[in-house]
């Protein structure tokens, strides 16, 4: 045990997928030809005047309700001066001390079941800076760098959390399911890849039983959980050795290093007041309706959490199943409507297992396939009805994957349908037993095990048709009379 505890607080930024900017009509893109996508506004030319995006806004409230916030009666935006070359106007518009949305709390689920409860601080409405691409990829000792104004404007919601997380798991178990809520908002399509949801982490140590904070640093940007969980663990790593040899941490922007797991220190951490934020005068007061908040809470959507508890309690999926079937609304859709027609348990253990290793070869989504949720439900019914062995099932998803054809139909082409007839596999489990004195033997020793050696040569014999289970008894009666 560490004599050292950490103190972890994040601040995510996401952008949000409306159709157009956040002060300006330009429309937002990924991939198109650099700078196509750009005006005399976001361009930051001489004597232009910024206008709200109301799309923009109505996300962030969408975004404040759902995480609980306290919602501003009247919030305004604020100028961030710093230059920059992806700065045109050398300053951001941000919200500073009056952001839209205030403090709220959201509450994630760790594997075993119990909950990380993490305040939210803050979540305000701002415009991203345009891309900058530096030749050979590093800043330092780049040969040029080009810079891309078609990400300038793109509306942004600061997320910023309080330090309430201990350790780097439970900060990327946080993470994931705060970008699953967000997902299931609609908000924004948070692919951490492409940098449409970026996230930092405030780091600091203290010893266990203190009070007081320690210094904190601030890991830049890491764009996976993994790196995010292993960035987090490798700087406090760092600070646990710096304090346990004497040393003092330093108030600094670090680096995370994937590829040689190293911390590396970017520059020394700017004070707010750095920023001499101050009101921007060509923007009015956000000021929404209680009305129109009151109608976005009303019309959230089942989120996450919720939803997560109730495949648990209500539908005995384990937590495991929940968290995984809940990664995307349109997973969750697919999985509801097989599990209305079968056990929920068994559609989980499905689509889950089989369906998503079979499609992840054909690079597809369950609800991009030919397994329509209708298809899936008629196989698991097969399944649980005995009419086809799982192994058979599994062959039978294979051809509906490839063919499109209903399941049923497999079955009877395919001629897949489960031996029931006892007498048939006593028959074959009977030449099994005799061709394979040595195991039998072993079962008679007591060896358990082997019994699943039977069922294998069982299932070879009949190709997968024969009921596992059934092979098992028939041995056990054959072999030890039973
Ligand atoms: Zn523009």
């Amino acid at each position: 045990m560490s004599a050292y505890e950490p103190v972890i607080g994040v601040e995510i930024h996401v952008q949000l997928s409306t159709r157009t900017k956040m002060f300006c009509g330009c429309e937002l893109s990924f991939g198109d030809p650099p700078n196509t996508h750009t005006c005399p506004v976001c361009l930051a030319h001489p004597g232009v005047l910024p206008v709200v995006n109301e799309e923009a806004v109505r996300r962030a409230l969408l975004i404040g309700v759902a995480l609980g916030c306290e919602v501003a009666p009247r919030s305004i935006f604020h100028r961030k001066n710093y230059f920059y070359p992806d700065l045109p106007k050398a300053y951001q518009i941000s919200q500073f001390d009056i952001p839209i949305c205030g403090r709220g709390e959201f509450i994630a689920i760790r594997d075993d079941g119990s909950e990380i409860r993490v305040g939210i601080t803050r979540a305000h409405l701002e415009e991203d800076a345009a891309k900058l691409t530096h030749a050979g990829g590093r800043r330092v000792g780049a040969a040029g760098s080009v810079v891309d104004f078609n990400r300038g404007g793109t509306p942004l919601v600061e997320i910023v959390t309080e330090p309430d997380l201990r350790s780097a798991s439970d900060a990327a178990v946080f993470l994931r399911q705060l970008r699953q809520t967000l997902l299931f908002l609609g908000v924004s399509d948070c692919s951490m890849e492409e940098g449409s949801m970026r996230a930092d982490a405030n780091v600091s140590i203290r010893p266990v039983g203190a009070d007081q904070f320690g210094t904190k640093t601030e890991l830049k940007n890491m764009n996976s959980f993994r790196f995010l969980e292993r960035g987090i663990d490798a700087e406090i790593a760092r600070q646990t050795a710096i304090l346990g040899s004497g040393g003092q941490v330093t108030q600094e922007t670090v680096h995370f290093e994937p590829e040689t797991g190293a911390i590396t220190s970017l520059r020394s951490k700017e004070e707010s007041h750095d920023y001499r934020y101050f009101p921007e005068p060509d923007l009015v007061p956000l000021a929404p309706d209680p009305s129109w908040v009151a109608e976005l809470r009303a019309g959230l959507p089942e989120l996450p959490l919720p939803l997560r508890r109730r495949m648990v309690d209500e539908m005995g999926l384990t937590t495991e199943d929940a968290e995984v079937l809940t990664d995307s609304p349109a997973l969750v859709a697919y999985f509801m409507e097989v599990a209305a027609a079968v056990d929920p348990k068994a559609a989980a253990n499905w689509i889950r297992g089989e369906l998503r290793a079979q499609l992840r070869e054909a690079g597809q989504d369950p609800w991009e396939s030919t397994v329509t949720p209708a298809r899936m439900a008629a196989l698991v019914g097969l399944v649980e009805s005995g009419a086809v062995s799982v192994p058979a099932a599994k062959e039978v998803l294979a051809e509906v994957i490839s063919s499109g054809t209903e399941p049923a139909d497999v079955v009877e082409a395919k001629g897949l349908g489960q031996i029931s007839d006892e007498d048939e596999l006593a028959a074959i489990v009977a030449e099994i037993v005799a061709a394979n004195p040595v195991q039998a033997q072993q079962l008679r020793d007591g060896k358990d095990k082997v019994i699943g050696f039977f069922v294998g040569k069982a299932m070879a014999q009949t190709g997968g048709r024969a009921d596992p289970q059934a092979v098992q008894r028939l041995v056990r009666a054959a072999v030890l009379g039973q």
